[in-house]
């Protein structure tokens, strides 16, 4: 048995002090863990655009100081009371959104936002005792989605971590952690295109170039990417996606243009900007009589999507997906096994890599849209 079980552990963690300032490597005291809680090694974590909009703090309730962070792949330290699926040593995957496995969510086939553990980003302490299990001098830090995984060691609800294969490398398939899922989900899980399909996908992000590995796994003939960034265009080519279209490029509304160059519309649209207004283009875009569309953009505060209700009866279908209808416990070890079968390329979403003491540096590529993911070596 590792000697650091049942004790407080010292370590290095970025610590966000106050919205919109460069994170502080800190001296942190990270406790055991209590009833079904996992102390997790950190291994490597990714920066995710959900941080930095957190950090930012705009418009939502600011949680400070705090640790954030919650793409990452680690190892079991030691477990709290009632733990039995998990054991020090096992890897893991982090998550943003749990399972507890008993509520009418996790009984249900069709849902994956269960009660117990769906994502809260107010809360910033644990379930089991309303408080943190990170501090500075007795100072509390706060948790952030149950995950907080920029600290080389971190406190977990056991329903927030999926058990991976030990074989798997932890610095690529820790970006399946979230936003890979999740584009990946809302194709393969959500929008089901079939074979030799037209796909649209609005925003050409991590989340939308996932969105396109669906389509390619899902043997779509035609992937139109969609985006405002021009630079986008040129990594996309990666993904599979055969054509592009810029909004700004036309007189015309999007959808206008979509529907021109597929007879009528797409079979299927994937919408991952989180603006409103690209996912009404990509709710009208879609074929009348068969198509679908999937929101996963988040919104903001105050958006009202409006769209025409005949677009309704002309049978088009507008669906919305949480973290690509992933169970985490359940499905995301086999995401992590369809990378080790080679179906599922994850490399050529890495575009940056930096040690812990650079993290602001992730900060920046992604502020400049100059990353898809950027990983944090836990470990400098
Ligand atoms: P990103 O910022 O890297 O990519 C978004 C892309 O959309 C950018 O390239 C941008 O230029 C483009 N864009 C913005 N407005 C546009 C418009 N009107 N038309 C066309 N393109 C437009 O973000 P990401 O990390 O890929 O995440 C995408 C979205 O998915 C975000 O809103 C994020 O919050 C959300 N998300 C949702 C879930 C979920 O479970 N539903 C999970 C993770 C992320
Ligand atoms: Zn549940």
């Amino acid at each position: 048995m590792s000697s650091t079980v049942g004790k407080v552990i010292r370590c290095k963690a970025a610590v966000a002090w106050e919205a919109g300032k460069p994170l502080v490597i800190e001296e942190v005291e990270v406790a055991p863990p209590q009833a079904m809680e996992v102390r997790v090694k950190i291994v490597v974590t990714a920066l995710c655009h959900t941080d930095v909009y957190f950090w930012e703090a705009k418009g939502q309730t600011p949680v400070f100081p705090r640790i954030f962070g919650h793409e990452a792949a680690g190892i079991v330290e030691s477990v709290g009371e009632g733990v039995t699926e998990l054991k020090p040593g096992d890897h893991v995957l982090p998550v943003f959104t749990g399972e507890c496995k008993e509520c009418r969510h996790c009984k249900s086939e069709e849902s994956n936002m269960c009660d117990l553990l769906r994502i809260n980003t107010d809360r910033g302490v644990m379930l089991n005792d309303g408080k943190s299990r990170f501090s500075i001098n007795g100072k509390p830090i706060y948790h952030f989605v149950g995950t907080s995984t920029f600290s080389q060691y971190s406190v977990i609800h056991v329903g927030c971590l999926a058990k991976i294969n030990p074989a798997a490398p932890m610095d690529k398939v820790c970006i399946l952690s979230c936003g890979v899922s999740t584009g990946l989900g809302a194709t393969l899980n959500v929008a089901k295109p079939p074979k030799g399909s037209t796909v649209a996908i609005f925003g050409l992000g991590a989340v939308g170039l996932s969105a396109a590995e669906g389509a390619r796994i899902a043997g779509a003939s035609r992937i139109i990417g969609v985006d405002l960034n021009p630079k986008r265009f040129d990594e996309a080519k990666k993904f599979g996606v055969t054509e592009f279209v810029n909004p700004k490029d036309h007189h015309k509304p999007v959808q206008e243009v979509l529907a021109e160059m597929t007879d009528g519309g797409v079979d299927r649209s994937v919408e991952c900007t989180g603006s409103v207004n690209a996912m009404i283009s990509a709710f009208e875009c879609v074929h009348d009589g068969w198509g679908v569309a999937v929101l996963v953009g988040v919104p903001n505060k105050d958006d009202a999507f409006k769209t025409h209700p005949m677009n309704f009866l002309n049978e088009k279908t507008l669906k919305g997906t949480f973290f690509g209808n992933y169970k985490p416990r359940t499905d995301l070890p086999n995401v992590v096994e369809m990378y080790m079968r080679k179906e599922l390329e994850l490399e050529k979403f890495i575009t940056h890599e930096v040690c812990l003491s650079e993290i602001n540096k992730a900060f920046d590529y992604m502020l400049k849209g100059e990353s898809l993911r950027c990983i944090i070596r836990m470990d400098g």
